[in-house]
């Protein structure tokens, strides 16, 4: 097949999921966590179950005969899409954090008390959390790329280099900001050392073409599901005179030569690593992914990401009230930022009503964010599929949220006191009334306004327990009614402690212990639409409220 120039929009119609009716105003912007899957894939697992089902043996029936088969071609095929030496140096694995552990597990086995294994604050727990039990286990000591609040100075690596390194294991990009390192200087710094290169490959491979051989790697891991292929599956490359000195990491059929009782033999390069049955279904649409992929003038695509790229940095640095933490250079496609006051999952709330699909939180690299002091961030992150008007449609939510944060926050200035009244006036009928989740969730971020802010109550007593986002709530007794004060950060909590107290405060106990307020969060619509954490945030609130009435 000749290639084509890269159009985004012949691109975008390759993947049925932006099709569907109830996608039709989706702006997915959560790509480095998984991307979506063009037609040819998803037809590819039915496939492989309505013609090629069964159990991989190659001595075995006409079906099984066939899928084994299926899986050494798409091998050949994956060692051509990484340009290793050879099939033998590929191994299936379920994606890059199980890739991880099996290295973590077999390269250790072999080491010494007080060997080194060097890694960065960039990581994702993925590879930080194997060579810490890796570490634990075999009495291994960890060190760490010096950085500047967080981000690794890469062209330091020899400083942490010694006679005791071992295995050096590092990012080929970061999800959580999309920085891509040098690997040629990397490579360049580590000529000379008898150690293990392992590249986290899980975003790079989405974004750009991966030359084991060229980058000069021993490991190199990946995740089908975030390059357009299946969830389930993934890769490992090992370089084959690495791979035959690995001991096994499971033990099971499929990785035997021989079983004896008490001794056994493995099976050859690279089968050894790949204990039980494998996602067959998986490799299939793996294969239908690789080509998929062959297909397309990559260096187009990822010119077209890194427009969308600047295009989104230049837009969101326009932006006052946003602390924006990702560079647009030497950045694989995202965006990290977050709201200089407030919660981030505020935000990300009020993008998620207009369709737009962010994702917040430390995104797997908590040691990242808190050596860069910052608290969750918002991250988009960006696929070949997007479209400029995607980037717009991001900004102009963002914008929009930012505007009504700062009209809620002057309007709120100067009273400072809590005050019952002021939780009477919300009317439920008001908050029910508003038909679309954009204007309900807008009305419940006003309600958040009449929780003033006090600093007196925020002390670790009277913090609620169960709620993800700090939240403080106090109560008194006066006649045989309760009433209540709180405070939280978060705008969502507050106006869902707003909505919860303007149904208890100024109440007696009886009342409150039997109003199904469970039931009016349903009936609002705001268990299908909050996240997990606001909603346990509210079930939280309504417990310590019942607790408290209840003491
Ligand atoms: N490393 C990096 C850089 C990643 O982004 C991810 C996934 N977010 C992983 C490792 C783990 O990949 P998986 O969850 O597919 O095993």
């Amino acid at each position: 097949m000749t290639r084509s120039s890269f159009s985004p929009e012949a691109f975008r119609s390759r993947f049925p999921l932006f099709a569907q009716p109830e996608n039709r105003d989706l702006v997915y912007l959560d790509n480095a966590a998984t991307t979506q899957k063009p037609a040819v894939v998803i037809d590819a697992l039915a496939e492989f179950y309505l013609h090629s089902n069964a159990n991989t043996h190659r001595s075995s029936h006409r079906l099984a005969r066939r899928a084994t088969a299926m899986v050494e071609r798409v091998r050949a095929q994956a060692a051509g899409f990484l340009n290793a030496a050879s099939p033998r140096e590929v191994v299936f694995c379920r994606g890059a954090t199980e890739a991880l552990n099996l290295l973590a597990f077999s390269l250790c086995e072999e080491l010494e008390r007080g060997d080194e294994i060097v890694l960065s604050t960039i990581e994702h727990h993925a590879n930080i959390v194997p060579w810490q039990m890796a570490a634990a286990r075999r009495g291994l000591n960890l060190r760490y790329i010096p950085h500047t609040a967080g981000v690794p100075q890469f062209d330091r690596l020899g400083e942490v280099l010694g006679p005791r390194t071992r295995i050096v294991s590092l990012s080929g990009g970061s999800n959580a900001l999309g920085l891509r390192p040098d690997l040629a200087g990397i490579r360049r710094q580590l000529r000379g050392y008898n150690l293990r290169w392992v590249v986290d490959a899980a975003q790079l491979a989405a974004h750009e073409p991966i030359d084991v051989q060229a980058i000069g790697c021993d490991f190199l891991v990946c995740s089908a599901h975030k390059f357009y292929g299946p969830t389930g599956i993934g890769l490992l490359y090992g370089r084959e005179a690495c791979l035959a000195g690995m001991v096994p990491w499971q033990g099971g059929g499929e990785m035997i030569a021989e079983v004896g009782l008490y001794q056994s033999q493995y099976a050859g390069l690279p089968h050894r690593f790949e204990a039980g049955t494998s996602s067959l279904a998986g490799i299939a649409a793996l294969g239908a992914t690789l080509e998929f992929l062959r297909e397309q003038d990559r260096t187009a695509m990822a010119a077209h990401e890194q427009g969308l790229l600047a295009r989104l940095h230049e837009g969101i640095a326009a932006l006052p009230g946003l602390r924006l933490l990702s560079q647009p250079q030497h950045n694989l496609g995202v965006a990290a930022f977050a709201p200089e006051a407030g919660d981030a999952s505020d935000l990300m709330h009020w993008l998620d009503g207009r369709d737009i699909a962010v994702r917040v939180g430390s995104h797997c690299a908590q040691p990242l964010l808190r050596a860069a002091g910052s608290g969750p961030t918002v991250r988009a992150s960006l696929a070949a599929y997007n479209s400029y008007a995607d980037v717009e449609a991001l900004l102009v939510a963002v914008a929009d949220y930012l505007q009504l944060d700062q009209s809620l926050a002057s309007a709120a200035g100067g009273t400072c006191h809590w005050s019952r009244d002021s939780l009477g006036a919300l009317q439920l009928e008001r908050l029910a009334a508003q038909r679309s989740w954009q204007d309900r969730y807008r009305e419940l971020l006003r309600w958040g306004k009449s929780i003033s802010a006090k600093p007196e109550i925020r002390l670790p007593a009277n913090l609620v327990r169960g709620c993800e986002a700090d939240a403080w709530l106090v109560h008194r007794e006066e006649g045989g009614r309760h009433y209540f004060a709180f405070d939280s950060d978060s705008r969502v909590v507050k106006g869902l402690a707003a909505l919860l107290l303007s149904q208890v405060d100024g109440r007696e106990a009886g009342e409150i212990r039997t109003r199904d307020l469970a039931g009016l969060f349903r009936e609002l619509g705001l268990a299908r639409h909050l996240s997990e954490s606001r909603s346990n945030g509210f079930h939280a609130l309504l417990q310590q409220i019942q607790a408290l009435v209840s003491d």
